[in-house]
């Protein structure tokens, strides 16, 4: 029911950081998990068996999906304050009151890195912040990594909000997906671990998750863990896939740049900062739903109507062959900006709609 054991130890180590503590200690309990939805969800099953009277607070806004799977596991749903529209920036004074004024020992989910869908991460002293007022409160972490690697292209570097918060002494809880960072999305592999008290504690939630896995599917897809596998235990192929993701973190970035530089060198006099400030695959443009649709009905170029520059599945493939079919361009993540289309986007100047 808990998948591959060996697949789960090397998941761990890529989300803690291999010498991790609570590695050595034993006190990791994890299982595979059906991608990062699968182990949200099976974390909320959890939470719901062990934890009825307890609400998961949930960041506004957040990937949208983070609400259906807390409303059909029945867990009790709040959300804290996170995108402030007026800087498209954390809003990091609304964040804190809001989860100090929430009850003692709620569940708070938080996005390990790149947020979706602002792309606005905390900074590492406000991370460390945030730790300290979530022990205070003694509210439980479950963070969902769903791109490691995406934000800085390291993902050792991407984990620090984890690490911070295990250094600070928080038992917490960790949804990982290899959907994107390894372009695994139709094999659904991710693991869901839960740092525990102690070894024993561990092996107390990993049997208690895999209760809960047993008359959902019974047990995990095998093949896409044969994957991780093989790639997270050989050196080479491990090296090479860093590489990889850092050649797709840097690409996204530089394409962050090149859209704000030339929007400037255009004569644009609107405040793109938040362009490259963003990280990840996301961008909140600040589009309002109107200009989005006129985007679409005058320039063909498509966006969600939040103004989001979103990720797409497999994208250089749809892309393709939505440019060779339709002539249309999909920007729905900074992904989805290239060098061949980036240059339409300022031919037909649909950027300045914003001014
Ligand atoms: N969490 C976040 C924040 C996401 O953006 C996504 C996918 O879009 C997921 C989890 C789930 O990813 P998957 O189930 O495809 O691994």
């Amino acid at each position: 029911m808990g998948g591959s054991a060996k697949f789960c130890e090397l998941a761990v180590g890529l989300a803690y950081g291999e010498d991790a503590q609570a590695l050595k200690d034993k006190r990791v309990a994890s299982v595979q998990a059906l991608s990062g939805t699968g182990a949200v969800r099976l974390f909320a099953e959890f939470i719901k068996r062990f934890q009825p009277e307890s609400s998961a607070y949930l960041p506004v806004p957040t990937w949208s999906n983070h609400h259906n799977i807390f409303r059909d596991a029945n867990v009790n749903q709040n959300t804290y304050r996170y995108y402030l529209a007026s800087t498209r920036g954390l809003d990091f004074e609304g964040l804190k009151e809001d989860l100090k004024a929430a009850p003692n020992r709620s569940v708070i989910l938080l996005h390990a890195c790149a947020h979706n869908p602002t792309g606005v991460d905390p900074t590492p002293d406000q991370w460390k912040e945030i730790s300290k007022l979530m022990k205070e409160k003694e509210h439980f972490p479950i963070f969902d990594m769903a791109y490691q690697g995406f934000a800085s292209g390291d993902t050792q570097r991407d984990n620090q909000a984890i690490r911070i918060f295990l250094e600070d002494g928080h038992q917490l809880a960790c949804a990982q997906s290899f959907a994107k960072s390894m372009g695994l999305y139709g094999q659904r592999i991710g693991c869901l671990s839960v740092v525990c008290a102690d070894a024993a504690e561990a092996a107390a939630v990993k049997s208690q998750l895999e209760f809960i896995a047993r008359p959902m599917y019974s047990s995990p897809p095998l093949h896409g863990s044969l994957i991780v596998t093989t790639i997270l235990s050989d050196a080479a192929l491990k090296e090479l896939w860093y590489k990889e993701v850092k050649d797709m973190a840097d690409r996204i970035i530089g394409m962050r740049t090149d859209l704000k530089k030339n929007l400037e060198d255009l004569g644009s006099k609107h405040n793109w900062e938040h362009i490259t400030k963003q990280i990840g695959m996301f961008c909140y443009s600040g589009l309002t739903p109107e200009q989005v649709d006129r985007m679409t009905q005058e320039f063909h170029v498509y966006m969600t109507r939040n103004g989001r520059i979103r990720y797409y599945a497999h994208l250089q493939v749809v892309d393709d062959i939505h440019r060779a079919l339709f002539s249309i361009f999909l920007i729905n993540s900074m992904a989805g900006l290239t060098s061949g289309n980036v240059e339409y986007l300022f031919a037909h100047n649909v950027f300045f709609l914003i001014n």
